[in-house]
């Protein structure tokens, strides 16, 4: 073992201490590299498995709001979510400790499953867009704070806040920031202002699981009560989500009309979080959208 799995042993020994006691004891463990900002692992003891995540502290409060947003769609009793047992912090590092998910054999109607559940999660109202805690999205702060209008919660709350972000980070021009000014304008004109849904707020393959009866199972949340085509279009920035689950999505929650067209308005959110967590690659296509638009 190095020095730092010696480390790392020690710290998942000291979690499981905490939360199950002294004579938890580890049968195996191993890393898991899926995320893009924590260390996770899973750990085997003879209570069961336990995946654990955790980062070097520079993210206060991360993992109490993704254990919120968790047990918030856990409480819906709609879809399979990880049960939380424990979060905290010791020394410098938060950490984050669930039930491993094993998955099951995929089951054939998982698609069709996946959409109808979403869509029954999306049904989950509101009076406002918010919710009463704020949260990440990857390593990057959100701000739940309520408001009457989705639209304006979508400007104010999601897009803004990341424009004016890449804007001091000077990661996007003065000149890009006056087109996104000029798009604020428009973007009411351009799309519908829905109830409020409770959505799971980082809707990408990553964050979809299997479950062990094989239906599907979601992580890495962060959720808020907000527009629900913002979630649809999420899942189509990389992809993975198989027509079936837009079907089935569609007989629960009717799409409306013009989706397709308002796809890349949504997804100018995700993709300025990308432009400000990893940089100019994305730039391209947040240009080619303004201009569309
Ligand atoms: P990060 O916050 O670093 O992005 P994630 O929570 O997305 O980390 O976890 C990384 C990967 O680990 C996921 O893509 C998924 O494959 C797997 N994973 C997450 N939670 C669990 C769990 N409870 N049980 C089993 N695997 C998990």
């Amino acid at each position: 073992m190095t020095l730092q799995t010696q480390e790392q042993y020690q710290f998942i020994e000291s979690i499981l201490f905490q939360n199950l006691g002294y004579q938890a004891e580890i049968l195996d463990f191993q890393f898991f590299y899926g995320g893009n900002f924590n260390l996770a692992v899973k750990v085997k003891v003879t209570e069961g498995d336990y995946f654990i995540k955790w980062n070097q502290g520079d993210h206060d409060g991360m993992f109490e709001s993704e254990a919120k947003s968790l047990q918030l769609l856990h409480s819906q009793g709609i879809l399979s979510i990880p049960k939380i047992i424990n979060y905290g912090k010791i020394l410098d590092k938060e950490y984050l400790m669930m039930e491993f998910l094993e998955a099951g054999f995929q089951q054939a109607n998982y698609w069709e499953d996946f959409g109808q559940k979403l869509a029954l999660l999306h049904q989950q109202t509101n009076t406002k867009f918010g919710l009463d805690f704020n949260n990440y999205i990857g390593a990057l702060p959100q701000s739940n704070e309520w408001m009457e209008n989705g639209v304006a919660f979508f400007i104010e709350k999601r897009l803004k806040i990341q424009v004016g972000r890449a804007l001091y980070e000077r990661r996007i021009t003065p000149a890009l920031g006056d087109k996104f000014q000029a798009l604020f304008e428009k973007i009411p004109s351009l799309i519908p202002n829905h109830a409020p849904s409770l959505l799971h707020g980082d809707l990408w393959s990553g964050n979809v699981m299997t479950d062990a009866q094989g239906l599907v199972a979601l992580v890495d949340p962060a959720c808020y009560y907000g527009l629900r085509e913002a979630e649809l279009a999420f899942t189509t920035m990389f992809g993975g989500f198989e027509d079936a689950f837009y079907r089935s999505y569609a007989e629960v929650m009717p799409i409306e009309n013009g989706f397709a067209e308002r796809i890349p308005l949504y997804n100018l959110y995700p993709l300025m979080v990308h432009v400000n967590l990893f940089g100019g690659g994305y730039l391209h296509a947040v240009e080619k959208i303004l201009k569309r638009f």
